[in-house]
C-alpha cells in the first residue's frame, strides 16, 4: 500500500509535467486530491461496510468521483487553464486508485463504482 508521502509525491509529478504554470495552489489541489479517496474509511465509524459503494475504496476511488471532483476544482479555481487545472486534478484523484489496486491488501478499487 502506498503511503500518504507516495500519492503525494505522485500528485507533485503530474503537476510538474503537466502544468508550465507555477501555480502553488493547483499544487496543493494535485497533492490533496491524491489523498482524498481515503476520506472513505471514515464509513467505517458510521457502520458502512468495506463492500458498500461508499465503503472503503468504493465510490472516492471510482473515475466518476475524479470526473466529477476535477470538474468541481476546474470551474471554481481553473479560471484561464482550465484543460491543465481538470488534467491534473483528475490524473491525480484516480492515480490514487491506480497505486491502491497495486497493493497486495485490500479487496480492490471500485474503478467503476458509481452512486
Ligand atoms: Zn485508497
Amino acid at each position: 500500500m502506498a503511503s500518504i508521502f507516495g500519492h503525494a509525491v505522485v500528485g507533485l509529478t503530474i503537476t510538474k509535467l503537466l502544468s508550465n504554470k507555477n501555480s502553488k495552489l493547483l499544487l496543493l489541489f494535485a497533492i490533496a486530491s491524491t489523498i482524498l479517496p481515503d476520506v472513505d474509511v471514515l464509513a467505517f465509524n458510521f457502520g458502512i461496510p468495506y463492500e458498500h459503494p461508499f465503503g472503503h475504496r468504493g465510490f472516492t476511488h471510482s473515475f466518476f468521483f475524479a470526473i466529477l471532483w476535477a470538474t468541481l476544482l476546474m470551474f471554481i479555481f481553473g479560471k484561464q487553464i482550465k484543460k491543465i487545472w481538470w488534467s491534473v486534478i483528475f490524473l491525480s484523484t484516480i492515480s490514487h486508485g491506480v497505486l491502491d489496486a497495486m497493493a497486495s491488501r485490500g479487496r480492490g478499487v471500485g474503478f467503476f463504482c458509481s452512486i
